[in-house]
């Protein structure tokens, strides 16, 4: 029987449109071969949201969200939009959509695929297998803990104030997302805190040990978040699924996405409890190169195979997905950003072909 799932497409801003396209060709091609019947509908975001409706996020964009079984983002946002107060700049779409649709977990892979291993910063062999997956807290922690803000004391001296600030609830919440997670991979988590200074974290890492009960067939591990830092660029393949609070997340994601050092070749996803997640790059509109056909859409696609694993639970089809895009670098293809000697250099669009073709 063919399975039914309703898909917002967001294209936004810059190269968006452009790898969106092949993210949806591939999505078609997919559909076809395991019968998944997608309904796409399009909706707007970011600066092209502001210059046809006057706002980032217009509420009928939020509400075609709302209205699907998972959104698929590319990028917002671009110079012609910087000077424009906050509230209206492209990025305030963004942060909107994550409250609106309240995506507490953020899920970024970071994996060194063997036909980019060079890319890495790293050596080849503290790279080589690497496989990873950040899941940050989103919505809480000291982002968003009160009391905040610049006070003056008693004194009369200026004292700057964030709180960082968990309940039982939102650790929980994203704990239960990361065994999750981790038990649709290789069943080990690390959580990673600062419990031997702050209380937040002991009481995070109690939660998480308390948590571990439901979940045995996961084994559970602590780090406290320097340690943490330096065995990721130290032995990063000791690291399978790592959890962590929204600041520690924000750092160690980009250090570990850093790891495999394309930019063009990373997904995430956004996940709540009952509304749909959003799939998106982590990379930007790059407005450098918007409308020239060379963007990389791989980020993209990768994107769209995360949602049929995240969302509609079809691992097969994600794995058919991620296969072809391996087959794609194996046969030597390649766009600007990821480029090396020897190789065929391809715009977006024939990318998105040869892909098509791989599947
Ligand atoms: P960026 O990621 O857009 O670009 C950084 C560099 O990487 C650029 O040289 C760009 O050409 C290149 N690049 C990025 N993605 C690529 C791809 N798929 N293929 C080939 N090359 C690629 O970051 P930036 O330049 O700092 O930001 C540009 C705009 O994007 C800004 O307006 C920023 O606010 C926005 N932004 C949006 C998001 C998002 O939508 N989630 C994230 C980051 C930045």
């Amino acid at each position: 029987m063919t399975k039914q799932y309703r898909i917002t497409l967001l294209p936004g801003d810059g190269i968006g449109p452009e790898i969106m396209s092949v993210a949806v060709r591939v999505l078609k091609t997919i559909g076809e071969k395991f019968a998944l019947n997608f309904e796409f509908q399009e909706a707007l975001i970011g600066g092209s949201a502001i210059d046809a409706t006057g706002e980032p996020l217009p509420a009928a964009t939020l509400e075609t969200c709302k209205n699907s079984d998972a959104v698929l983002l590319a990028a917002i946002g671009g110079y012609k939009w910087d000077s424009l107060p906050r509230h209206l700049r492209p990025e305030t779409g963004l942060l909107g959509l994550r409250s609106g649709l309240q995506l507490f977990a953020n899920l970024r892979p970071a994996t060194i695929l063997p036909q980019l291993i060079d890319a890495s910063t790293l050596k080849r062999e503290v790279v080589e297998g690497v496989d990873i997956m950040v899941v940050r807290e989103l919505t809480g922690g000291i982002y968003f803990g009160q009391p905040r803000g610049v006070f003056t004391t008693e004194t009369g001296e200026k004292r700057g104030v964030n709180t960082m600030a968990y309940t039982e609830s939102e650790i929980d919440r994203i704990g239960r997302v990361a065994f999750e997670t981790a038990q649709k991979r290789s069943k080990r988590l690390c959580s990673v805190d600062k419990a031997n200074v702050l209380e937040v974290s002991q009481f995070w890492r109690d939660r998480m040990i308390a948590l571990s009960a439901e979940y045995p067939d996961v084994e559970l591990s602590h780090l406290y978040v320097d340690n943490a830092a330096m065995q990721l660029v130290r032995a990063p393949k000791q690291f399978d699924t790592i959890v962590t609070s929204n600041l520690f997340g924000d750092i160690l994601s980009d250090a570990a996405a850093m790891l495999t050092g394309s930019i063009g070749m990373l997904p995430s996803a956004s996940l709540g409890a009952s509304n749909p997640g959003v799939y998106e790059p982590v990379h930007g509109s790059a407005p450098d190169i918007a409308g020239q056909d060379k963007a990389n859409p791989l980020a993209q696609v990768l994107s769209a195979a995360m949602m049929l694993r995240y969302s509609f639970d079809q691992a097969e089809a994600a794995t058919h997905i991620e296969q072809a895009v391996l087959k794609v670098l194996d046969q030597g293809y390649r766009t600007g950003d990821i480029m090396s000697e020897g190789k065929t250099l391809v715009g977006c669009q024939a990318i998105g072909d040869v892909l098509v073709a791989a599947l």
